[in-house]
């Protein structure tokens, strides 16, 4: 009993030490470093890309906005117009290009991604080539570092102007990160809490949803993009600079010297005067800056600012709505690789509404081959005959592809259509127009679909 007595006083005495130490000494544990939250998360592909954004950074920077960028790789593919560098040692080179770049906007907040400068329009092979995982890894691990209340980035889509799978590959990141870095279960690792004084694996990072993602489109027509968000006039005069926000976007891009020296070097020569008359005759660096809401959490209008609903604070992480999957017959066609893709990503993200043209286009260099990417799919208990036949303009011919094939019960099969395209016509110099192409499927003697595809040719193009 003594024994016993003694124990439970000790106890006691020990508890109530414990208590009184809490109570009287707490400890502050550690919060985010505020140095690298952003309020804009500018994610796109290649060094030099950032100008599709930069004056517009600019005007968010006059008002107090901290950015952050995020580049997917280094640029190291392309003619190096300053010096002899290539492949590896001119990413090194473009790296520096574009945190010089951004320096002179005051943006230091700067990353790349492991992702490998490639030159095709196929954002698969892009996505592919980049290690996919890998680089969503590394970016939603950047948004959960930065925090942003907006992400901007490449318009996920194919169309004739926005062809660099890169670029693409960087608006489906960024939209795959704006979905995922709020989520515990994504990628945990970088969420969970240190378990040893001095943690080497585990980061600490908390879960962020951001607000609102905006697009730019690259694309040649702009019709489909008209009124799908908001647009800001690069001719205003910043507060800060007292230059117009498109001259500071041109003092930013003197930085990109291997990409661009003997433009930057004319423009070196040129007085005030003169580089205004430049700018302005040449719409590139003029014209108005469109985006496209993808998707806001907060509200707001679709036209309206960029920061239009956007308070201060965390908000809880949103999962995406999917959208179910169309209803398609027993047997049916489609066009496949980045068109069946896109399809699918745009349900995935909620993004039913985004811009896309209808029928599909790209523009390809000529001579030169179309590739028609279908899949063709047998949801009927028997194997099934399917006779694949094209309409072509005039010239274009079939280099394999078409003909009678079979599809087995219950399955999807992929097949691949192949045109050979003509030679530039004599008439090269006019602004050629699109040419369809359709690719007709039938089944026992009934149509199964019908594919239309409108085909621009170019003197120059990325592979398909
Ligand atoms: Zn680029």
């Amino acid at each position: 009993m003594k024994k016993f007595g003694r124990t439970i006083s000790l106890g006691c005495a020990y508890l109530s030490l414990a208590v009184a130490s809490m109570a009287q000494e707490p400890k502050a544990l550690p919060l985010p470093d505020e140095r690298y939250k952003a309020d804009i998360l500018l994610v796109v592909a290649h060094p030099d890309d950032e100008g599709a954004a930069t004056p517009y950074l600019a005007r968010a920077l006059d008002d107090h906005k901290r950015v952050a960028v995020v580049f997917g790789t280094r640029g190291s593919s392309g003619a190096n117009e300053a010096g002899a560098e290539q492949a590896a040692a001119l990413g090194a080179i473009r790296e520096v290009e574009a945190r010089n770049a951004l320096a002179t906007l005051g943006i230091t907040n700067v990353w790349f991604l492991s992702g490998k400068d490639t030159a095709s329009q196929n954002v698969l092979q892009s996505l592919a080539s980049w290690d996919h995982g890998v680089t969503l890894e590394q970016l939603v691990r950047l948004v959960r570092l930065t925090r942003p209340e907006v992400i901007l980035t490449f318009l996920p889509g194919t169309f004739i102007g926005e062809d660099h799978g890169d670029h693409q590959a960087s608006g489906v990141l960024a939209t795959e990160a704006f979905d995922l870095a709020g989520d515990p279960s994504v990628f945990p690792e970088q969420v969970a809490g240190p378990t040893k004084r001095l943690e080497p694996l585990l980061e600490n990072l908390r879960p962020w949803q951001p607000k609102k993602i905006y697009y730019f489109p690259d694309a040649d027509r702009e019709d489909i993009f008209r009124g799908k968000g908001p647009d800001y006039s690069v001719k205003e005069i910043s507060k800060s600079s007292k230059q117009a926000y498109w001259r500071m976007a041109l003092d930013s891009f003197r930085a990109h010297q291997t990409q661009a020296k003997s433009f930057l070097d004319k423009v070196a020569q040129m007085d005030e005067a003169q580089i205004e008359k430049m700018a302005t005759s040449d719409s590139f660096w003029t014209e108005a800056l469109h985006f496209v809401l993808g998707k806001s959490l907060v509200g707001g209008s679709v036209t309206g600012d960029i920061f239009e609903g956007i308070t201060p604070g965390a908000i809880p992480f949103v999962r995406p709505e999917v959208s179910p999957e169309p209803s398609r017959p027993e047997l049916s066609v489609e066009l496949g690789g980045p068109y069946s893709f896109y399809a699918e990503f745009r349900r995935a993200h909620g993004l039913t509404n985004l811009p896309h043209p209808e029928p599909p286009e790209i523009a390809l260099q000529v001579p030169g081959t179309l590739v028609v990417p279908l899949w063709v799919r047998n949801r009927t208990a028997k194997t099934q005959e399917i006779t694949l036949s094209s309409a072509l303009p005039a010239g274009w011919t079939i280099q394999s592809g078409t003909g009678k094939f079979t599809v087995g019960a219950k399955q999807v099969a992929a097949a691949r259509i192949e045109v050979n395209l003509p030679a530039p016509a004599e008439n090269a110099g006019k602004k050629p127009e699109l040419q369809e192409v359709s690719v007709h499927a039938e089944s026992n003697g009934q149509s199964i679909g019908e594919i239309k595809l409108r085909v621009e040719l170019r003197k120059r193009a990325l592979p398909q």
